[in-house]
């Protein structure tokens, strides 16, 4: 029998209960007291709730690395560091479920009736205001044996480590994740095309980050030209598909060459989930619903907001704004000056030289103008994501270089040099 709302009139839809979906079914109950109904097809929080996996999962990572690192301050560890997997992951799923409950509770708070189910839209529609909200999926390629690899989905599920991994792909999950099993011991390959990764990311970090993986160990395939094949070796009495502790795979690529891993986990990409929806009125735009600055589809009454819009971009390394080339397309090279910086975080001042090395500190001021307004920030290194939060308040509200300036330096910080770079 299909799901059903609990009454027959509302005046607001929500389809996907995930960040964006939520945030706009609570503010429409909560503030402006709309009869809202949310529908949900999988997990109460969407993938916000599986972003913050990664994030625990690079604290566990960072664990390991300042113990690794802790001889430099003179501490006696053990060489060879013991780490529990299976009881991290068992403590991950468990704040998981929590975050799933706390998003129903704070629904069922605010008033809004939940349907756990798949919307589709009829022919009809006879309701005025309706939101989708139906996030991304991850891309696999077309190649055959794909089925074999995992996606970001499948990484957290993994219950046990692989000795060896491949990671398809240059963007930012994919960055995020080799850093992360590099730093708790997985040999770990990136296979990428160009030859750096973030593509999309100022050149500075870009080429900096690209360096630091392989100075930190990780082996990057660049000029990647393709797979053709993915052949499970391994005939054990495991599922087929999917993570598990025996998997043996081998891949040949396009030029007839093979590697064997443990695992393959395809990072190349995510699509809008539009399958179930049935969408035929919103116009959909290079795969995403098309949506103008209010989030109004060409249809009205019918909005969309999120991945499915393809408007959000994610920052997980340090960015806000414009790159360098980005600003120079846009304003012109003579109107662009650049002020950067490469420094050593204090932390890293006990290490040995060619350690300090492998954690590099970069920051890149754009600015444009004859006024210097800062149009992007880019920063690379220990503490950046709590760094720039702040920054970028501060640039959204339209700061120069000089107000940069005469903001007094908190010392000793990595943040100063934001605030000194001459
Ligand atoms: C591995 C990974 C790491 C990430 N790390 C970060 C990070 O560090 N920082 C950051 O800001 N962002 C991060 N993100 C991105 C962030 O999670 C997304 O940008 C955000 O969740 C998008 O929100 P949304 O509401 O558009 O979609 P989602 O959160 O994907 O929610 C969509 C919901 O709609 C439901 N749904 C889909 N179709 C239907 C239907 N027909 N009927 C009913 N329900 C439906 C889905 O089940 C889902 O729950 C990460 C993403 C991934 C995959």
């Amino acid at each position: 029998m299909a799901p059903t709302a609990k009454s027959s009139e509302y005046d607001y839809i929500v389809i996907g209960g995930g960040s964006g979906g939520s945030g706009a079914a609570r503010r429409a109950a909560g503030w402006y007291g709309a009869k809202t109904l949310l529908v949900e097809n999988g997990k109460s929080g969407g993938t916000c709730v599986t972003a913050v996996p990664p994030k625990m999962t690079w604290n566990f990572a960072s664990v390991n690395e300042i113990l690794k690192s802790a001889h430099n301050y003179f501490y006696d560890v053990p060489h060879n560091i013991k780490f529990h997997f299976d009881k991290f992951k068992k403590k991950r799923d468990d704040s998981i479920l929590r975050l799933n409950r706390g998003y129903e509770a704070n629904w069922n708070r605010e008033g809004i009736d939940l349907v756990h189910g798949t919307a589709t839209f009829t022919a009809q529609k006879d309701i005025e205001h309706i939101l989708v909200a139906t996030g991304g999926v991850p891309l696999t390629p077309d190649i055959e044996g794909q089925e074999h690899g995992i996606t970001s989905d499948g990484f957290f599920e993994m219950e046990h480590l692989p000795k060896k991994m491949a990671i398809v792909g240059a963007g930012y999950i994919g960055v995020e994740m080799a850093g992360m099993l590099n730093a708790i011991g997985v040999e770990v390959h990136m296979f990428i095309r160009g030859q750096t990764f973030l593509r999309s990311f100022d050149p500075m970090i870009q080429e900096t980050l690209t360096k630091a993986y392989e100075d930190a160990g990780v082996i990057i395939h660049k000029g990647y030209k393709g797979f053709k094949l993915i052949e499970r070796l391994d005939q054990s009495s495991t599922p087929a598909v999917g993570p598990s502790p025996h998997k043996q795979l081998r891949i040949t690529d396009n030029e007839g060459q093979s590697f064997d891993f443990d695992e393959i986990l395809w990072a190349t990409g995510r699509t809008p989930q539009l399958k179930d929806l049935n969408v035929e009125v919103p116009v959909i735009k290079s795969g995403h619903i098309a949506v103008d600055d209010f989030q109004n589809t060409n249809t009205e009454g019918i909005y969309a907001l999120g991945d499915v819009t393809g408007q959000a971009e994610l920052t997980p390394v340090g960015t806000v704004g414009l790159t360098e080339p980005q600003a120079v397309e846009k304003y012109g090279k003579e109107n662009v000056k650049v002020y950067s910086t490469k420094f050593t975080a204090m932390f890293f001042d006990v290490f040995p030289a060619e350690k300090k090395a492998k954690h590099p500190m970069q920051y890149k001021i754009v600015c444009v103008g004859a006024d210097e307004k800062v149009a992007g920030l880019h920063i690379l290194g220990e503490g950046s994501g709590e760094m720039l939060q702040g920054f970028g308040v501060a640039i959204k509200m339209g700061a120069t270089k000089a107000q940069f300036d005469s903001c007094v330096a908190i010392h000793p910080t990595s943040a100063e040099e934001i605030v000194t770079m001459r």
